[in-house]
């Protein structure tokens, strides 16, 4: 998976979060208690979207942690490599 589909899905599943949420607590009422369950069930998918992010949006070079937020990063900001193509696909097959 490319790093822009990295942050496609980190994106979905963080507003799926919120999203899932919103439609749990308007289906099942608005009780004090339901609007807590659902909130930190969605709170917790969305949380979940967004370490999965961290841990797995980094550099294919020096494994440091890319900017979340830089969605068209062209070169890592530690090492300096190219992010779109990684030095291994350019190795002939083994
Ligand atoms: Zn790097």
């Amino acid at each position: 998976m490319n790093l822009l589909r990295k942050r496609i899905v980190m994106l979905s599943v963080v507003i799926g979060g919120v999203i899932l949420a919103g439609i749990l607590i308007f289906l099942a009422g608005r009780s004090e208690l339901t609007i807590a369950l659902f909130a930190a069930i969605g709170g917790v998918v969305s949380l979940g979207g967004l370490i999965w992010g961290i841990l797995s949006i980094r550099c294919p070079h020096c494994g440091g942690f890319l900017p979340l937020r830089d969605w068209f990063l062209e070169y890592c900001p530690r090492c300096g490599e190219n992010l779109e193509h990684p030095r291994e696909s350019t190795l002939p097959p083994r």
